[in-house]
C-alpha cells in the first residue's frame, strides 16, 4: 500500500478518551499519512483535528460515523470526505444525539433499579462532549466505581444488547443517512460489517438496499476483527462493486486491538475507498 491511511478514529467529541488534537498527533507519530477523524453523530471535533493534521503535515478526511437503525439492529455508517458545515448533515446529526441524550437517562434509571445510582451524572463526568451520551460513558462510570472489573464486564451485565441496563434506539433511517452524506459530498462507508447483529438473509438485503441508495464503501479493514475471516468481506465488496475501507476505530491507548494506523493493508483487488482523494 502506498499509503498508511487509517480512515476510523474517535476523540472526546464522542466516546474517544483524547481531544481531536491529541487523536492527530498519535495518528501522525505511528505514521499515518491520511487520517479520519469519525466521532459518532458529531461532527464538532473536526476543525481542531483539520488544524492539527496541518501541522503535522498529514492529509486529514473529515468523517463522522452515524448511528443507523435498519431491520431491527444498529448499523454503523461512516460519512467519510463530508462538510461538516452542510445543514441537513448537522440537522440530522442533532436528532440523533437527542435520541442519545434521551437513552443516557433511561440507562441510567436502569442503572438505579438494579441499585447503581447516580450512573447518569457519573456518565456525563466521562464524557468529554456533554452533548454527546454513549454507552461507553456508562462503562467507563461502571468500572470506576467497582461495579464492573472492565469495560468488557459492563457491556456484558448491563449495557449490551438485551443485558440489564439495555435501551434499544431507534436511531436515523438508513436512506436519511445516506441522504445526509452524500447531500455533504461524502462516500458512505457500512463501518465493521461483522458487527450486525441480522440474520444472513437481513444481511444480503441490508447490503442490497445500501448499494441501491448509493452507499460506496466496505470497511473490510477495521479495528476489532481486522486480519481474521476478512477474506469473505472482501469477496462481498468485490461482488457488490464497493470500495474497501481501512481503519482502526481507535477509542484510547491500549483499547482497542489494534492502535491508530497500525492494522493490515487492504487487500489487493479492490479500490480503496480513498482512491479519488489522496
Ligand atoms: P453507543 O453508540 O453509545 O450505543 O455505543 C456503542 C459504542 O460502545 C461502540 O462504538 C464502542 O465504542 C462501544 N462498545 C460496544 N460494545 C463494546 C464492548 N463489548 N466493549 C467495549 N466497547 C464496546
Ligand atoms: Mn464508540
Ligand atoms: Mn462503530
Ligand atoms: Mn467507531
Amino acid at each position: 500500500m502506498a499509503f498508511n491511511v487509517d480512515l476510523h478514529s474517535h476523540s472526546r467529541a464522542s466516546d474517544g478518551v483524547l481531544p481531536p488534537a491529541g487523536v492527530a498527533a498519535r495518528a501522525a507519530a505511528n505514521g499515518v499519512q491520511v487520517w479520519a477523524l469519525t466521532d459518532h453523530d458529531e461532527t464538532c471535533g473536526l476543525a481542531e483535528a483539520d488544524r492539527a493534521a496541518m501541522a503535522l503535515g498529514m492529509a486529514f478526511i473529515p468523517g463522522v460515523e452515524i448511528s443507523v437503525t435498519w431491520g431491527g439492529h444498529t448499523v454503523h455508517v461512516l460519512g467519510l470526505n463530508v462538510d461538516p458545515a452542510d445543514a441537513a448533515l448537522a440537522a440530522g446529526l442533532a436528532q440523533v444525539r437527542l435520541a442519545r441524550n434521551q437513552r443516557a437517562r433511561l440507562i441510567a434509571d436502569r442503572l438505579a433499579a438494579h441499585g447503581i445510582g447516580h450512573a447518569l451524572q457519573g456518565a456525563l463526568a466521562q464524557a468529554g462532549n456533554p452533548e454527546l451520551m454513549g454507552r461507553l460513558h456508562f462503562a467507563r462510570f461502571l468500572v470506576e466505581q467497582g461495579h464492573c472489573q472492565s469495560v468488557q464486564q459492563a457491556f456484558d451485565r448491563y449495557l449490551g444488547e438485551g443485558r440489564r441496563a439495555f435501551v434499544p434506539v431507534r436511531w436515523a433511517g438508513l436512506e436519511a443517512a445516506l441522504g445526509w452524506i452524500h447531500g455533504a459530498g461524502g462516500k458512505a462507508v457500512m463501518a465493521h460489517p461483522w458487527r450486525n447483529r441480522h440474520t444472513p438473509v437481513q444481511q444480503t438485503a441490508l447490503f442490497d438496499a445500501f448499494r441501491d441508495l448509493g452507499g460506496q464503501g466496505l470497511e473490510v479493514m477495521s479495528g476489532p476483527r481486522a486480519g481474521s475471516g476478512q477474506d469473505a468481506w472482501t469477496r462481498l465488496a468485490a461482488r457488490y462493486g464497493f470500495e474497501g475501507s481501512r481503519g482502526s476505530d481507535f477509542h484510547a491507548p491500549g483499547a482497542g486491538q489494534f492502535d491508530l494506523g497500525c492494522m493490515p493493508d487492504l487487500p489487493p483487488g479492490l479500490t480503496p475507498v480513498w482512491h479519488d482523494w489522496v
